[in-house]
């Protein structure tokens, strides 16, 4: 059959469409499936975290100079326009995205989150804490915390949290604390729904990490 293929790493006989383009590639897609594709990108960015961030900070602490004395130029050269737009920005921005984005930018970690993804994940949990599963104020609560190396603002990451939740998990290890509060059903319940989220998001997050860190997004298969 020409218009399905198998893929090595999973074995499943499946439909061209669930593989990714790749023009290079003989038959013009990737040999392994998406899923296992996907599988393939988080697994290695998972385990290689921490030396990848070292290698960019090495980087970026290589170039800085470089880096601060185009800034400089730009600046210089674009005054008047960046001062209009940083005060237009002032007016509207809502406070606590700004206060997450500068909180991620200290920690080192990704900010890749919009309006719209927050509006999503409150749906996925039902406009509820996504820990007790209260109605009440919701706060925008990094699952995995901003402390660990894999605490970025992404979709898959921030869930919808009460006040008394978020305060009580601070920093904590988002599975011990969730199981030994509200159980492993919901701890199972949390992490199917972010999962979906994550794949949702799967692209768009996953070359705005390896972009982040400054490397080339790998090819498997
Ligand atoms: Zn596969
Ligand atoms: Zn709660």
């Amino acid at each position: 059959m020409d218009d399905r293929r198998v893929c090595p790493s999973c074995k499943s006989e499946l439909a061209l469409s669930e593989f990714y383009k790749e023009k290079t590639n003989r038959f013009g897609i990737r040999a392994y499936c998406k899923k296992c594709t996907k599988e393939k990108f988080h697994k290695y960015y998972e385990l290689n975290k921490e030396k990848i961030y070292k290698k960019t900070r090495e980087y970026i602490a290589s170039h800085l100079s470089q880096h601060k004395a185009s800034q400089l130029r730009y600046r210089e050269l674009n005054r008047d326009r960046i001062n209009k737009k940083s005060s237009e920005k002032r007016i509207g921005t809502d406070r606590s995205k700004e206060k997450l984005a500068r909180r991620s930018r200290e920690n080192k970690r990704l900010f890749l989150f919009t309006e719209q993804d927050w509006k999503d994940v409150v749906l996925e949990f039902g406009g509820r804490c996504a820990y007790c599963c209260k109605k009440a104020k919701l706060t925008k609560d990094h699952y995995i915390p901003l402390s660990h190396p894999s605490g970025d603002t992404i979709p898959g990451n921030i869930v919808p949290a009460c006040l008394s939740c978020n305060s009580s998990k601070i920093d904590k290890s988002p599975m011990y604390w969730v199981e030994e509060k509200f159980g492993v059903d919901r701890l199972d319940e949390i992490q199917e729904i972010l999962t979906r989220v994550r794949n949702k998001h799967y692209d768009r997050v996953i070359d705005a990490q390896f972009n982040h860190l400054g490397i080339e997004r790998p090819i498997f298969g």
